[in-house]
């Protein structure tokens, strides 16, 4: 279940929203997100994952959507050492101009924490989650009086599995 792009899809049929933008700064990429919404102009789809391994093995910068959505999927691979400081550099060069011209009336965001460095070690500290926190929160007052939701989700389809439509997130 990809629960990010339910409640988006849900946004848009139900709550009247219209554009709806989506973070995932999960270490893996959001595969099966992107997927959901490559070819759509409503959903600006933002991802930063760890670029080297791959996983699931897409996620390039190239992968910009398709037709409409064309611009509308923005992929940020970054390396293993990435830390606070890339990904501050990063939400605020690409993801804020991103949102400025998207204008967003709702933020979500697939916030997976194995970026953490901990974990996957892409090198994130808690104070570096709260710099993005802070980003992310700050887009979503300026756009749309701060309606945010974090869901723990990683946004991503096990490649076997993708065909079957059968997703997992962590
Ligand atoms: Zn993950």
């Amino acid at each position: 279940m990809n629960n990010v792009a339910v409640a988006a899809a849900h946004a848009q049929a139900k709550l009247g929203c219209e554009r709806v933008l989506i973070i995932d700064w999960d270490a893996h990429h959001g595969n099966g997100t992107q997927d959901i919404f490559w070819a759509d102009s409503d959903v600006l789809f933002f991802d930063t994952h760890c670029a080297a391994p791959f996983y699931p093995g897409s996620g390039l910068i190239e992968e910009v959507g398709v037709g409409l959505g064309e611009g509308y999927t923005i992929n940020v691979p970054l390396p293993e050492t990435a830390g606070d400081i890339a990904f501050e550099k990063v939400f605020r060069d690409i993801l804020v101009p991103a949102a400025e011209h998207f204008k967003p009336d709702l933020v979500l965001v697939s916030a997976g924490f194995d970026p953490h460095r901990n974990d996957m070690a892409m090198n994130l500290t808690y104070d570096g989650f709260k710099v993005l926190t802070r980003i992310v929160q700050d887009i979503a007052d300026t756009h749309c009086e701060g309606k945010l939701a974090f869901v723990l989700s990683g946004g991503w389809v096990q490649p076997f599995l993708a065909g079957q439509r059968c997703s997992r997130g962590a």
